[in-house]
């Protein structure tokens, strides 16, 4: 029997957060392994789930769930000043950007409990289960293909009626790993006619796969470490660009998702290119909260250039909170388990993954880069 520990599910107090960490049918994997599970009152009810349904699903449901907690779940992070109310040696498990969040950093450093950042679990197939960037950008791709949709005023599929045929929708991707995926699968499945573009070349049989049609822009690939892009040089960065131009302005619907990880967003699509396509025509730019793949676009605003509209991500699965919850709720759970013993929760930091998501531990700082912003 494991010693008694309270996971508290928080409710996330950060505006436009409509997911929560864990939903009520995961409950029952925690306490099944013997913890108690405290819910904050209403923590479930912006993703559509009730205090009553986290009752009956064996948590308890309590103002002061996060007092004497020794995990909390969430998907911010906590606000420093909710630190002192855990436990000694608490687990926090959240995202945890931590260039944005140095004070709660600091906080959880001092009190010595362990903070662990869901965006740091290395993509290893091992922890595929725990992957929560994959998850919720597997969300954030599909809901990107239905923004553009219901903005295009034109129909998806090639229709042919009585009336007369109506020709299919062109729709580019740029970036096609988790969420380009996503979004090519999305706009498929509505009938449009899909071109994708990404920098590593083994995303030419991953897009083909899916019934579209890879653009070869005849450069270099850019394959850099663990599957993931790198960063291009200012010549490839225009020549991308001229090349990626006509393409851009024969499309109807501009969906953009390319990352490198640790860097800015790289700028694909100028405001002219975007001016040059056809009036009437959509972009959706998913990178928009981290520098933007489109020149002009705006993380949580919608806006003009020349006739075409930008609409630019912010927070996107909190756009579908029940489901994003309930994937990212079994990646947090499976990495919380993942420290289960028989004498309760231990992080095992010679576990790649337990030693890679790990931001703090007793005291200090273990994430490297995290540390250096922290350098006096
Ligand atoms: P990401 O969010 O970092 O980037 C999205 C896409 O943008 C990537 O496909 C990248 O190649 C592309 N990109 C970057 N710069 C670009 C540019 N200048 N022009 C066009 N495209 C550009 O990546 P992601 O979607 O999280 O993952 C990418 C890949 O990593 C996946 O497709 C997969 O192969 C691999 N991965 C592996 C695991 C695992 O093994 N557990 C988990 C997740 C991802």
């Amino acid at each position: 029997m494991v010693p008694s520990v309270k996971i508290a599910i928080a409710g996330e107090t950060q505006t436009g957060e409509r997911r929560v960490a864990v939903v009520p049918g995961l409950v029952s994997r925690l306490t099944g392994k013997g913890y108690e599970v405290a819910v904050e009152p209403g923590a479930g009810k912006p993703a559509g789930f009730t205090d009553d349904e986290y009752r009956d699903a064996g948590a308890t449901v309590d103002e002061d769930a996060l007092v004497g907690a020794g995990v909390v779940l969430s998907v911010q992070p906590l606000s420093p000043s909710q630190v002192p109310a855990l436990a000694p040696g608490a687990i926090t498990i959240s995202f945890l950007p931590t260039a944005q969040h140095l004070d709660y950093v600091r906080a959880v450093r001092d009190a010595g409990h362990t903070a662990l950042a869901m965006e740091l679990v290395p993509r290893i197939s091992r922890a595929q289960a725990m992957d929560a960037l994959s998850s919720q950008a597997f969300v954030a791709g599909y809901r990107a293909a239905l923004v553009a949709a219901e903005r295009l005023p034109r129909l998806f599929p090639l229709s042919m009626t009585a009336s007369g045929t109506i020709p299919p929708a062109k729709v580019l991707v740029l970036g096609a790993g988790v969420a380009g995926l996503q979004a090519i699968a999305t706009a498929r499945r509505l009938g449009a006619v899909v071109r994708a573009y990404d920098v590593r070349a083994a995303s030419a049989e991953e897009v083909r796969s899916l019934g579209a049609e890879f653009v070869d822009l005849e450069l270099p690939t850019l394959e850099g470490a663990g599957g993931y892009a790198r960063e291009m040089t200012e010549d490839r960065s225009r020549l991308q660009r001229e090349r990626l131009a006509p393409h851009v302005a024969d499309a109807d619907v501009l969906i953009t998702t390319a990352a490198v990880p640790n860097r800015v967003a790289p700028v694909l699509v100028t405001a002219d290119m975007v001016a040059a396509m056809r009036p009437g025509s959509v972009v959706v730019d998913l990178a928009a909260e981290s520098g933007g793949n489109v020149e002009g676009a705006k993380p949580g605003e919608e806006v003009t250039v020349g006739d075409v509209s930008v609409w630019g991500a912010r927070n996107v699965p909190s756009d579908l909170p029940a489901q994003a919850s309930q994937l990212y709720g079994t990646n947090v759970v499976n990495l919380l388990l993942l420290m289960h013993t028989d004498e309760g929760l231990t992080p095992n930091f010679d576990d790649e993954i337990i030693a890679g998501a790990c931001v703090t531990h007793g005291g200090e700082i273990r994430h490297e880069p995290t540390r250096d912003l922290l350098a006096p």
